[in-house]
């Protein structure tokens, strides 16, 4: 999917207007209709935004050009298993396991192995 077909699908399910989605992410209304028309695609800063909002990660909302693999173990990543921020913001850097709230959930290697192998069990 494109990143205009997927804001179009996210906006929809979540019940929100062109007119109400742009003033939750502080845009306009044409600025949204462009991107659903495929015309542009949201900056960085709006990609955030709209990540926080719908609750996916930005690799998502470009239409998952990457796969995401979890700088620590190497895990592919979905937007279920992506770290967070304490703030609720994607971390699309680290799986949830290895990253938590902001903190590293291993302080040293013997731990990290540790991290690691837990997950791989699972
Ligand atoms: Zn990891």
């Amino acid at each position: 999917m494109e990143t205009k077909d997927i804001i179009l699908e996210l906006r929809t399910k979540k019940g929100l207007s062109q007119e109400e989605l742009a003033e939750k992410v502080f845009v306009t209304r044409q600025a949204v209709s462009r991107w659903e028309n495929g015309e542009t695609v949201p900056n960085t800063e709006t990609l955030k935004l709209l990540s926080k909002l719908f609750d996916v990660s930005i690799n998502t909302l470009l239409g998952s050009p990457r796969q995401l693999i979890c700088q620590c173990c190497g895990m592919p990543l979905e937007d279920s298993s992506i770290s967070r921020e304490k703030d609720g913001i994607f971390n699309e850097e680290y799986c949830k396991w290895c990253y938590a709230d902001g903190e590293y959930m291993y302080h040293n290697m013997d731990e990290l192995i540790e991290v690691c192998v837990k997950n791989m069990a699972n």
